[in-house]
């Protein structure tokens, strides 16, 4: 066991702005765990350490990555607080517990690095945690979806930054929201035919949200620059369509497409099909709540009816001596997450009474959180799943992919069994029992049984462990 005075459970842009301020501004001592094999989160990832003969080297990946300098920036603070041996950074280490402890919290981690029998477990006690363990890909059902090519769009933009692999040679993305650009765009200049983008929402609805983007001017900029390269490789982009099936035989090999009706329902009729060998469809993300929600800290509902995890304006979640920064405080982008993170710094370094961030840092922090989570809850309510989503599913389209539990044995559970919540569809059709928890399911359960996410699913395991860690944890509780 080791014990340090601030635990940073995250190195994606929230973690590792919260370590550069307290290193700036304290002389506290930090360990940051990660599940990853370096830092960067989502954002920043880096290739993966065996990324393969047909990788792609670091310097080829840098269109993928926005905002180096401030990457840099951070990564040279951590360095120093590395050299200063005030810093631990310890990659590979998956929290699968965080529990309370005394006068604070004792994180139980498994080693990643020992690959799937993982046997090695450890536990790093502090007085202050940040939780910054970001979001996962959003998925939604629909026919041939568990087709070997088809792929969420995060799955996608991973597989180019960490190997520099692109998914396919003809690709099809799906879904809604901004993230649909970056993707394409990605993939067309590594010289996949892309046949198309098709956004389920219309432009339109960003009439209204005339004031978040009048505020955020460099998103427009960051809009127009994955445009023009779509353009340049003559990338279709449709709005107001969906992708309503896949098909093949062992994996994928065409998609159908279909125009929606103003109320999001697919239209008979206007269905075209399109050649393709990989397929990615994302429907936005959903913030990884695990370790927030067993340590019982207050959640809210985003404007899209998510819960998020409930901070005050320096990042305090109601659990004292614990911060939450990034996308588990409401998904809103990189930027958003390094400017929580930054505030949450500050807030560690006053409240454990061991240095003092200056207060124009404090200022301009909270001005950016303002008009970042502006500009995200825009784009939340410009890009909603569409009503009719489910209208294409056939009886036996998988719901469940861990569990194989099909649309039919879902609708039986709701309409003939009374099943009012994706926990009651759990307990009748085992659906979100397997080996994802729900991560995957659990989002189109709560939209099937009452038209909203659902609750955040408390799991007091976050992660599958070996017994030889859960040991090991016991071990460590005792000391
Ligand atoms: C698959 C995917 C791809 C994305 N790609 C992009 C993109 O290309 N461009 C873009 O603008 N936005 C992208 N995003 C959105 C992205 O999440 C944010 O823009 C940004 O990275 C958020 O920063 P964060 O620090 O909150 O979280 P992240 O960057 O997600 O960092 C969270 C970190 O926490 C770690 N972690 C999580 N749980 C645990 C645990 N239990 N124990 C230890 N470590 C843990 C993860 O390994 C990760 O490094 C992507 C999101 C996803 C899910």
């Amino acid at each position: 066991m080791s014990t340090t005075d601030v635990l940073l459970i995250g190195a994606g842009p929230a973690g590792l702005a919260c370590a550069a301020t307290i290193l700036a501004h304290s002389d506290l001592s930090v360990v940051v765990l990660d599940a990853g094999h370096g830092p960067g989160g989502q954002y920043w990832r880096q290739p993966a350490p065996a990324a393969g003969p047909n990788a792609l080297v670091p310097g080829e990946l840098a269109d993928l990555h926005h905002d180096q300098t401030t990457f840099a920036e951070l990564l040279q603070e951590v360095q120093r607080g590395r050299a200063e041996g005030r810093l631990e950074l310890r990659s590979e280490q998956h929290v699968w517990s965080l529990v309370p402890v005394g006068d604070g919290y004792a994180a139980h981690t498994v080693d990643r690095a020992g690959g799937p029998s993982r046997t090695a477990g450890s536990t790093t006690r502090a007085r202050a945690v940040l939780v910054a363990t970001g979001a996962y890909d959003r998925a939604l059902p629909f026919p041939g979806w568990d087709l070997p090519g088809v792929m969420t769009v995060g799955g996608l933009q991973a597989l180019l930054k960490a190997g520099g692999v692109a998914a396919g040679r003809r690709v099809a993305i799906g879904g809604t929201g901004p993230f649909l650009l970056p993707v394409a765009a990605g993939l067309a200049r590594r010289g996949s035919t892309v046949v198309g983008v098709y956004e389920a929402n219309r432009p339109t609805l960003w009439l209204r949200e005339a004031r978040a983007v009048a505020r955020n001017p460099a998103k427009l900029g960051e809009g127009a620059g994955y445009a023009g390269t779509l353009i340049r490789h003559r990338v279709p982009v449709r709005t107001g369509r969906m992708i309503v099936a896949a098909h093949g035989t062992d994996r994928v090999e065409a998609v159908t497409v279909a125009r929606l009706d103003r109320a999001g329902r697919p239209v008979v009729g206007s269905e075209h099909r399109l050649a393709v060998d990989a397929v990615g469809v994302g429907w936005g993300f959903t913030p990884q709540l695990d370790l927030a929600v067993t340590l019982g800290v207050d959640r809210r509902p985003d404007v899209a009816g998510t819960e998020v995890v409930a901070v005050d304006d320096l990042q305090r979640t109601s659990r004292p001596g614990v911060y939450a920064a990034g996308e588990v405080c409401g998904v809103g982008g990189a930027a958003l997450a390094v400017a929580e993170g930054t505030l949450a710094g500050a807030a560690i370094v006053a409240d454990l009474g061991r240095g003092a961030a200056p207060e124009s840092l404090v200022r301009q922090g909270r001005r950016s959180v303002d008009r970042l989570r502006g500009f995200a809850d825009a784009i939340l309510r410009a890009h909603p799943v569409p009503a009719g989503w489910a209208d294409r599913l056939e009886p036996q389209t998988v719901v469940c992919r861990c569990e194989e539990v099909s649309y039919a044995a879902v609708r039986a559970a709701i309409d003939e069994r009374g099943a009012g919540d994706a926990r009651q569809v759990k307990q009748l059709t085992r659906t979100g029992m397997g080996w994802c928890q729900g991560r995957v399911c659990g989002y189109a359960a709560g939209l099937l049984t009452c038209g909203a996410p659902g609750p955040a699913v408390e799991r007091l395991v976050s992660a599958p462990v070996p017994l030889g860690a859960l040991a090991d944890a016991a071990a460590g509780s005792d000391d």
